[in-house]
């Protein structure tokens, strides 16, 4: 088990290309473009956050890249992911460019840190990795990864893939473990990262993390997302209250015990939040 030893919200994790990858960033699905998402960013990188998740389909990629431009934090110190929507995907390769260029527009940079495969569409996915290979290759962004694969489309893409993803985004909390899935990013050199790491709010349900927490003087919150840290993964939780965007970042100077690590992992009920990504209708 990875237990980093971690300095601070700007720690990083190293990519298999020697990329350097913040720990922890700020989610934004469901924060509003305009006001609610820049006030968000904003919050985060005073606070010392230097990394943030978007998406085409957040439609707030103009709001996250104004408020980074505008935070007075040099560009290369903000690490900064967005995604490949599955419409795209579907129209094709050049669909899949013009995606990728719509989005740096959007966020008015000149080079994104990381661009991922949103969800693996089937029967489009792999084409869409060719584009972002090219992509890579010709230095328009500096890693890509993929979002929401499972084992068998990383063995699939591995089979015949020039770029081994740097990096997988994944459903990733107490309900759902995925230690196979894990191990395999680890046995393959991919970054794993946890989306709604979170729950979505309902970690508030897992009495546990309350009980660990008593022992540290941590939160809840701030218990579950160690807990991503000690297990390897790069967590983004969402959060549009500055009170709660300063929390979560609360979880550098402690750690959790062996015990605590495996008393959350024994919580594990295979149970997604999300979607499942074999069965998606979007
Ligand atoms: P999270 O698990 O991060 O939970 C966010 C929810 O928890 C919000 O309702 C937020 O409310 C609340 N919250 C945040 N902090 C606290 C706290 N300290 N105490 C109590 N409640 C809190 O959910 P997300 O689904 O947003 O996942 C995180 C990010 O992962 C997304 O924002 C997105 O960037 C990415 N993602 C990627 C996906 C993919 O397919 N690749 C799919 C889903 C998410 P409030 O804002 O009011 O504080």
């Amino acid at each position: 088990m990875a237990t980093p030893i971690l300095d601070g919200p700007s720690a990083c994790v190293t990519l298999s290309n020697g990329v350097r990858m913040p720990w922890l960033g700020l989610g934004t699905w469901r924060s509003a473009d305009g006001d609610e998402v820049e006030a968000a960013v904003r919050v985060a990188l005073e606070a010392g956050y230097r990394h943030v998740d978007t998406a085409a389909v957040y439609r707030n990629e103009t709001g996250v890249g104004r408020a980074i431009r505008e935070s007075g934090v040099a560009r290369e110190d903000v690490f900064v992911t967005t995604k490949l929507w599955n419409d795209a995907q579907r129209e094709g390769p050049d669909a899949v460019r013009r995606a990728f260029d719509e989005s740096l527009a959007r966020l008015g940079l000149d080079e994104l840190d990381l661009y991922l495969v949103h969800w693996p569409v089937e029967g489009c996915w792999r084409d869409a990795w060719r584009v972002l290979e090219d992509l890579y290759e010709e230095g328009r962004c500096r890693a890509i990864g993929v979002s929401n694969f499972l084992v068998h489309h990383l063995e699939a893409l591995l089979e015949d893939c020039r770029i081994v993803p740097m990096v997988n985004q994944v459903e990733f909390h107490p309900w759902l473990v995925q230690p196979e899935l894990l191990a395999t990013c680890r046995a393959r050199g991919i970054q794993h990262e946890a989306w709604s790491p979170l729950m979505q709010g309902r970690f508030l349900e897992l009495p546990e993390l309350a009980e660990i927490g008593r022992a540290h003087g941590r939160t809840p919150a701030q218990v579950l997302l160690r807990w991503n840290l000690q297990k390897g993964s790069v967590t983004i939780p969402k959060s549009v209250r500055p009170e709660r965007i300063r929390e979560n970042m609360g979880i550098f100077d402690f750690a959790l015990a062996h015990e605590e690590v495996a008393r959350i992992d024994a919580l594990d009920r295979g149970e997604r939040i999300g979607p499942h990504p074999d069965e998606i209708e979007f």
